[in-house]
């Protein structure tokens, strides 16, 4: 009897510590990529460079998506030189269930925020770069220059990053850093775009 009362409470530790392995792998990951960083500052505006601004709203729409209860993996949580093949990698690594770039455009001319998806991935990336831009234009955007597939380069070329990571991604451009008024929008609602991407995020995760 003996024999039996403990074959079942090794067997009630296994299926309880079984459990709690599925749980955690059924947690969803999010991966935020602050474009750019240390020697490579992006796009620059005088004073103002474009890898500041990416790692500022990163954390941004870290902490929100923290308080949801989201897990995130970060690229970069401060200024230090990244590679794109690195980036991809701890997105990989991580098996993060979304990947979202975050960089900020450059222009002699034109404004406003674009998102670029893959060329290959389509329904998923569509949807989640489709959501975040609805909530990025609610909050008061310049332009909205539209969901692109590809690259600038082109339909068929794609960003290093979304043809190297193996979840669902988007690369958003969130204004320009040449333009003045795309950087008073950026700067005056910094928190509300965090929170317009971190909702689109949500709200593809529940649709996945
Ligand atoms: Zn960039």
């Amino acid at each position: 009897m003996k024999k039996v009362i403990k074959f079942l409470i090794i067997v009630a530790i296994i299926i309880w510590i079984s459990v709690i392995i599925i749980n955690k792998n059924d947690d969803i990951v999010v991966c935020i990529d602050a474009g750019h960083g240390g020697t490579d500052a992006g796009a620059i505006n005088n004073n103002r460079y474009e890898k500041d601004d990416t790692l500022k709203i990163a954390k941004l729409i870290e902490e929100y998506l923290n308080n949801e209860g989201i897990k995130t993996v970060m690229t970069r949580t401060n200024d230090t030189y990244v590679s794109l093949r690195e980036r991809c990698k701890i997105a990989n690594k991580k098996r993060a269930d979304l990947f979202i770039s975050i960089h900020r455009n450059s222009a002699e001319q034109g404004n406003g925020v674009e998102i670029w998806t893959n060329s290959k991935k389509k329904q998923d990336d569509l949807e989640l770069s489709n959501m975040i831009l609805e909530n990025l234009q609610s909050v008061g955007i310049q332009t909205n220059r539209g969901v692109k597939i590809g690259s600038i380069e082109g339909e068929n070329t794609d960003y290093y990053v979304l043809n190297n990571t193996n979840m669902t991604s988007c690369l958003i451009e969130l204004g320009f850093i040449t333009d003045n008024v795309d950087n008073k929008l950026f700067d005056e609602n910094i928190e509300n775009y965090a929170k317009a991407i971190a909702e689109g995020i949500i709200e593809q995760i529940i649709e996945q």
